[in-house]
């Protein structure tokens, strides 16, 4: 009897995914996704930042706008899109990784051992706040998290070009939903409708040809993609203010252990212009070290 159970027992064991040596569905999805992830969301963004841009400033608008209008439109549009997609090309291509630094500050300086850890995978003592990303297979300086949507680890040496881009990115969006529902009330569209595409499609079956239906669709598309397009980027932007209001990390937001004011935190993140990084991604401004060394809120 006991051997019946434990058969059973052994049987359903066998039976689970894990036994079978492979994966649920979702999972093996997932996997099959993951190193494609960072290419599919980066090209994402980059085409829903030229579509919204050029589908307001060279159609939606001039429809609404007079020959004065439609240039201080552009100039304010093309100056958000260069914010947009010149933050997140430096947040890409940006390296954190501790690979980068000389092999002469890869040690800890005197008295500092302590702060070191040994990281497993990289079989080597990495600098305090470094943590390895799975995705980057290498330690990253001051790592906050890897971003799919830029495509790279958000850390020491590119978090600047990542708020700003998050900041932009919230607020073209911003200004081309203002359009495109300018324009989508133009053609007697109004916002709730986004929420009754189950009505429309209802109405459609039983009475085909009702609506524009290619149309009803497409507007609803835009419209929702321009409210994530809102969302995503907003979130991400109000949490990287909190993060680097206390100079912290993503995973611990709250840890205030390196607080050292938010004018100097401010400063660790922008580097030396501090807020003067927000007119363009081509400003330098130097951090104030390398990444290897933290003060901490005791130490000062
Ligand atoms: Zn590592
Ligand atoms: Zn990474």
């Amino acid at each position: 009897m006991e051997n019946t159970v434990e058969s059973l027992r052994l049987r359903a064991k066998m039976d689970s995914p894990d036994q079978r040596g492979g994966v649920s569905m979702p999972k093996r999805i997932v996997k099959r996704i993951k190193p494609w992830a960072d290419t599919i969301a980066v090209s994402m963004n980059v085409s829903m930042t030229l579509f919204f841009y050029f589908f307001d400033v060279f159609y939606v608008m001039p429809q609404f706008l007079g020959i004065f209008g439609q240039a201080v439109h552009f100039v304010v549009s093309t100056w958000i899109a260069y914010n947009i997609l010149g933050n997140l090309r430096a947040c890409t291509r940006t390296l954190n990784s501790v690979d980068t630094l000389p092999p002469e500050v890869l040690k800890p300086a005197e008295g500092e051992e302590s702060l070191w850890h040994y990281c497993d995978p990289c079989q080597r003592t990495v600098p305090p706040r470094s943590w390895h990303c799975k995705t980057c297979s290498t330690c990253i300086l001051k790592r906050d998290h890897h971003c799919n949507f830029v495509g790279n680890c958000v850390g020491h040496n590119n978090q600047r070009y990542f708020m700003w881009f998050s900041f932009y990115a919230m607020i073209g969006s911003a200004l081309a939903l203002y359009d495109n529902l300018l324009y989508a009330h133009k053609h007697g569209f109004e916002f709730v409708n986004l929420f009754t595409m189950h009505y429309l499609l209802f109405v459609e079956y039983l009475h085909p040809g009702t609506f524009d239906l290619l149309w009803e669709i497409l507007i609803r598309f835009i419209l929702t993609m321009n409210v994530f397009a809102i969302v995503f980027p907003g979130v991400l932007f109000i949490s990287q203010l909190v993060v680097v209001r206390n100079n912290s990390v993503m995973y611990k937001t709250a840890d205030c252990t390196y607080d050292l004011g938010i004018w100097n935190n401010f400063g660790q993140v922008l580097g030396r212009r501090r807020f003067w990084t927000c007119l363009s991604p081509d400003i330098k401004s130097p951090l104030s070290h390398n990444g290897t060394q933290w003060e901490s809120k005791g130490t000062v």
